[in-house]
């Protein structure tokens, strides 16, 4: 004798894990049983065991425990029975704000500024303001930040003004050069990245024009590399003097002290600022005098010169550039130029008769004395330039001749 028998009850597993209002306590489950009980009628068990409500609080997933023993077809007078709920893990921190509309949600994160005011509540990720990961940040909706205009903020500024304390809207965010994922704000930007101020230009003026007025000011005129230029007053190897173009413009018109006074008083400006920068040589200061101002001057004159901006500055704070090392360094350039002179002229005077015997006379007589430094082995002779071609053609024989590198003083 076989006896069928069918299940009194159907039992089903309730899933609640990602349900938002999960009940407190029997009525609770009572009223959400009432809510879904209909639906629930009309899932078919012998299709699948597993069926997924979306209700407004969240999905809700009912499990047919014994699917294969359930009624093909389920109705209003099919008994149940719930054999289990698995509920979400118990969360230590709730967020607040969803607690405050009945929702049970993990908050990993805490507002800033409400821990400051020892009102520390946790906010999930939905309730949490994160304005920028850069600064790890986290603020409630209250406590979000605004940027000047009144809009919502979009990032903190971590620029030279702000760092990092303001935050900015996308309207007001400026990324940093070539680097389009931070930014600044537009203040910040711009004194950090000032743009050049050649017109039409759209580059960052990263030099500052060191040419100084009267009173020892910087121009500071903002210049891109291209725009600006670079005096090598401190020789090729030295990060040369940043200067404006309408400084460079001006350059060749200064007098000669002017010209001296400038380097002088830039490298005082750049030893203000701690880096350790000296004067240039007398031979470089008579070099620059020659690139400007196609202005040549014996050694003991330009010392004369450097000395006269030396006074003149006398009591100002530029004075300290010229230290008791520079004092040192001015004497010994003075005493080889002496020796250098009287050297060169020897040399040149052997260089005449030897231009002279090769029957090169006109270019013998054209030619006169300019400057020589024993450090290099170099001697400077002054040629017309109707003479140039001829010169060139000869420099190398001179040069071997003498044994030191023969060359026309460009001036
Ligand atoms: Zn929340
Ligand atoms: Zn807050
Ligand atoms: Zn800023
Ligand atoms: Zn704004
Ligand atoms: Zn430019
Ligand atoms: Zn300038």
């Amino acid at each position: 004798m076989t006896e069928v028998r069918r299940p009194a009850v159907v039992p089903v597993q309730l899933d609640l894990r990602e349900f938002r209002t999960v009940p407190d306590g029997p009525d609770g489950y009572l009223e959400l049983w009432k809510l879904i009980e209909p639906t629930v009628h009309t899932l078919q068990p012998q299709v699948k065991d597993t069926w997924r409500l979306d209700l407004p609080d969240g999905p809700l997933t009912v499990r047919f425990v014994d699917p294969a023993s359930a009624p093909a077809r389920l109705d209003r007078t099919t008994p149940f029975a719930v054999r289990g709920v698995v509920e979400p893990p118990v969360i230590r921190y709730k967020c607040a704000s969803c607690a405050a509309a009945k929702i049970t949600r993990y908050g990993p994160f805490v507002c800033s500024q409400c821990r400051e005011a020892k009102l520390p509540d946790p906010l999930c990720d939905d309730h949490a303001v994160i304005v920028d990961l850069n600064f790890g940040r986290v603020t409630c909706r209250r406590h979000r930040p605004r940027c000047e205009c009144g809009e919502a903020g979009s990032f903190w500024c971590g620029g030279p003004r702000c760092k990092g304390a303001r935050a900015w809207c996308d309207r007001h965010r400026k990324a940093l050069p070539g680097n389009a994922d931070r930014a600044y704000c537009p203040q910040c930007h711009d004194r950090r990245f000032p743009a050049c101020a050649a017109t039409g230009c759209a580059s960052t003026g990263s030099m500052s024009c060191e040419h100084t007025d009267a009173a020892g000011r910087s121009c500071a005129r903002r210049q891109c590399l291209r725009h600006g230029f670079r005096w090598q007053v401190y020789g090729p190897r030295r990060t040369g003097l940043a200067v404006c173009q309408e400084h460079r413009a001006g350059l060749a018109e200064l007098g000669r002290a002017e010209l001296i006074r400038q380097v002088v008083v830039a490298t005082a400006l750049r030893r203000g600022h701690g880096s350790g920068f000296r004067l240039p040589t007398l031979p470089a200061f008579r070099h620059m005098l020659i690139n400007v101002r196609r202005d040549p001057v014996d050694i003991p004159a330009v010392a004369e010169l450097v000395d006269a901006v030396r006074r003149d500055l006398a009591g100002t704070p530029h004075a300290a550039v010229f230290d008791e090392s520079y004092g040192r360094a001015m004497r010994a350039a003075i005493e080889t130029a002496a020796q250098d002179r009287e050297a060169g002229l020897k040399h040149f005077a052997r260089l005449r008769q030897y231009l002279r015997g090769a029957g090169r006379t006109k270019l013998a007589e054209q030619m006169t004395y300019a400057f020589f430094t024993s450090r290099s082995n170099l001697l400077f002779v002054r040629v017309p330039d109707d003479f140039e071609k001829q010169f060139e053609a000869y420099a190398r024989k001179m040069s071997g001749f003498l044994s030191m590198t023969v060359k026309r003083e460009n001036a």
